[in-house]
């Protein structure tokens, strides 16, 4: 399978899907390797996740190399390296404090107590997107190795570079290696992977998530599902206008756009609208693409090339239907890659492919509004609910508008937290995604089953016996 370079547009690179037979047999490998990996105990696997840490760092330079490759960025690159480290340290904070051991607890029977015991499912699937390929494969992966299970992660056959040397810095931890995959191929193989895991992660368009969750279904397995998104942010005139326009630049146009959790919808208060837009006008101005060189500015490729051909359809649709561009608006080709310039679109409607399709890509659609209701329902028009921002002079009044919000994490006063920040638990709403937090200490919980022993203390006859 080959496999585009987002800078040049040239097939450069090859991956050979693993065969139906070649995916059971490292399924099999990886159960066989999960039974002394969970009986190493929290303790012995805090130990070899640090050991990947310290292996992960040997490697890092190979790894944000090839994910710079995969992705034609490398700003973005290095922070999911640095993410990585972050996370494994958190999560062997956070299973340590979950496994301590725990006192039986009373029942409402005086001679029964109970004792709880967190039972892993030996198998976890993780199928991944080519927009963040490293943070986005190993979001899951890492607490559900804490958990005491085994993880096969499939990534996007978009960008799967960055593998071979993760990959490396894992087979240098003689236990996590036999716990611990990635393995190559698009969709059929993540297909057959909902096929032999035994908890399958998802992180993609909620079209593919759909198939994802019929597929789990028919295996009575558990599915977590993180999908598209269409996140309003809310300016009150209340609120910082320098800090807003330039935590909105960020949110909006980082990673060129291609995040989940973009900005993709800014709605302003009508009395400092045409202010607010001057200011983000100016300071998108100051943006350059990221070519020739990577250091040549902050906008990265649009990674996979059919993108590319929806962020111009949706421009295309937008300004057909009256919306005016202030800056950006067109897609250029440079060195073979698809650049798109940041652009502010104004004089928007709901109507609007830009304003009701998730659009992924460096678009700032802005529409004024007259009071909080019109606002809130504005955001709230979409059939997406991940997540969402408000701004406003205290944080008081944007928490206010944000609970009113149908998302799972509203950033206040900034914008796009849940990129940086994972400590938060939050669900998906509505076409978002499906089951518990992937974020915050309860995600750890997802990847276990719980189990009671009740257990009589005294030799006496059970007064219900017959
Ligand atoms: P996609 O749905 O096309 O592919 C995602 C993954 O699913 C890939 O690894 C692909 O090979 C695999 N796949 C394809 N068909 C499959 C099938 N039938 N069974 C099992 N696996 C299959 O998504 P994409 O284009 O790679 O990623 C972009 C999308 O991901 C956007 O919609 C974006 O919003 C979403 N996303 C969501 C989050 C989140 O946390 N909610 C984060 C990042 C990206």
């Amino acid at each position: 399978m080959q496999v585009r370079n987002p800078r040049t547009g040239q097939f450069d690179y090859e991956i050979q899907p693993l065969s139906a037979a070649q995916l059971l047999a490292q399924c099999a490998r990886l159960r066989q390797g999960q039974t002394a990996w969970e009986n190493a105990g929290v303790a012995g696997r805090i130990g070899a996740m640090q050991a990947w840490k310290e292996s992960f760092l040997r490697h890092r330079d190979a790894v944000i190399a090839a994910l710079s490759v995969d992705t034609g960025r490398r700003i973005e690159s290095v922070l999911e390296a640095d993410l990585l480290a972050s996370a494994i340290d958190r999560w062997c904070r956070i299973a340590g404090e979950l496994f301590s051991e725990r006192e039986n607890k009373p029942s409402a029977v005086p001679f029964i107590e109970i004792e709880q015991a967190l039972v892993p499912y030996p198998l976890v699937g993780v199928i991944s997107p080519w927009n963040f390929p490293l943070l986005l494969s190993i979001i899951d992966s890492i607490p559900a190795l804490m958990a005491g299970c085994a993880v096969v992660v499939k990534p996007s056959e978009v960008t799967p570079r960055f593998m071979v040397p993760l990959q490396a810095s894992i087979d240098e931890v003689p236990l996590l290696r036999e716990v611990f995959a990635y393995i190559a191929g698009a969709g059929a193989t993540g297909a057959e992977l909902v096929q032999n895991a035994d908890l399958i992660c998802f992180t993609g368009s909620t079209t593919t998530g759909k198939k994802v969750y019929q597929a789990a279904a028919e295996r009575f397995i558990p599915v977590f599902l993180e999908l598209g998104g269409k996140d309003p942010a809310i300016v009150l005139a209340s609120a910082d206008l320098e800090m807003a326009t330039s935590s909105l630049l960020w949110g909006s146009v980082v990673n060129a756009g291609q995040s989940c959790l973009s900005i993709e919808r800014i709605y302003v208060e009508d009395s400092i609208y045409p202010l607010f837009v001057q200011r983000l006008v100016e300071k998108t101005q100051r943006l350059r693409l990221a070519f020739p060189d990577y250091d040549s500015g902050q906008i990265g490729p649009i990674i996979a090339a059919p993108q590319a051909g929806i962020i111009a359809e949706h421009l295309r649709d937008a300004v057909a239907k009256g919306a005016k561009v202030l800056t950006g608006g067109q897609i250029e080709q440079h060195g073979g890659g698809e650049w798109c310039f940041p652009t502010v679109l104004v004089d928007v409607h709901p109507d609007m492919k830009v304003m009701s399709e998730e659009t992924f890509g460096p678009i700032m659609p802005i529409m004024p509004f007259h009071g909080i209701a019109e606002a809130v329902a504005l955001a709230n028009g979409t059939v997406y609910g991940l997540s969402g921002a408000v701004f406003a002079g205290t944080n008081e009044e944007a928490i206010s508008i944000g609970r009113q919000i149908q998302g799972g994490a509203i950033s206040i006063n900034d914008s796009a937290l849940t990129a940086i920040i994972h400590e938060g638990e939050k669900t998906s709403f509505k076409m978002s995604g499906l089951g518990g937090t992937r974020m915050g200490p309860a995600a750890i919980k997802r990847f276990m089953r719980q189990k009671a022993f009740l257990i009589k203390n005294q030799p006496v006859a059970s007064p219900w016996w017959f």
